[in-house]
């Protein structure tokens, strides 16, 4: 289904570029139209450093686990250094040519990495929802927020498991509601009960989660050695940078 996805999304794709070069045209090129690259987003422009709009905050979702170490990506619309930066670790990341410009061959590998509900091919919703069974509701911010905060952190985890050989990767605890976090004594007001905090435990080592995470956009790191964080990493989204995992870094 996915090789059928991009099949249709490289053909549409490239039509579409065609046109908009004027290099083709008649009905014969015309009919029938090109298909949306992916049922999710579908890019219609290169973009480069200096561009801004709807379109980049789309692409800094998709490549915000490509940062440089301790430099995330700002979600913000515009095309900095750090998102130019970004493009170019995911296309070596991939094999494809590096020139920190998102164009088709950039697009093409997003959508192959991408299911139909927006979510990266090796991550899903449910394993983030709520262990108490409430889903993602119940924390102290709005559902919505909860699944763009998650989506985000998601696409950051699919790179984290790309560089680290593409191997699965456990989530123990994703969103929290507020009780939940209560029960298993969360942090009062825990990233967790934003959707912006996940757990992960297991392979390849807690210590390679949290020192490939560094690289990967995430601000807040805390592992092994640090108090009740010995039997998983958590990794999450904010502002400040807060890393702590002495017995790994
Ligand atoms: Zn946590």
């Amino acid at each position: 289904m996915r090789a059928r996805r991009r099949g249709r999304g490289a053909v549409g794709l490239l039509g579409a570029f065609a046109l908009s070069l004027g290099l083709v045209s008649g009905a014969s090129v015309l009919a029938p139209a090109p298909a949306a690259a992916d049922s999710c987003y579908t890019w219609g422009q290169t973009l480069s450093q200096g561009d801004s709009g709807s379109d980049v905050r789309e692409l800094q979702v998709r490549v915000a686990g490509w940062a440089a170490s301790g430099d995330p990506v700002n979600i913000d619309g515009a095309y900095g250094p750090e998102t130019a930066n970004a493009v170019e670790r995911f296309q070596r990341g991939y094999g494809l040519s590096v020139d920190g410009v998102a164009g088709p061959e950039t697009y093409g590998q997003i959508y192959d990495l991408q299911d139909a509900d927006c979510t990266p091919a090796h991550f899903a919703f449910s394993e983030f929802t709520s262990n108490d069974g409430s889903g993602f509701s119940g924390g102290n911010t709005s559902t919505s927020n909860v699944r763009t905060n998650v989506l985000r952190n998601m696409w950051k985890l699919e790179a984290l498991r790309h560089k680290l050989g593409d191997r699965p990767l456990y989530v123990s605890s994703g969103f929290r509601s507020v009780s939940h976090n209560d029960d298993v004594g969360g942090a009062p007001n825990s990233k967790h009960t934003y959707g912006t905090g996940v757990d992960l435990t297991g392979a390849p080592s807690l210590c390679d989660l949290a020192r490939e995470a560094r690289s990967s956009g995430f601000n807040g790191i805390i592992g092994p050695g640090a108090s009740g964080h010995n039997d998983h990493t958590h990794l999450d989204t904010r502002s400040g940078r807060y890393w702590n995992a002495p017995n790994c870094f």
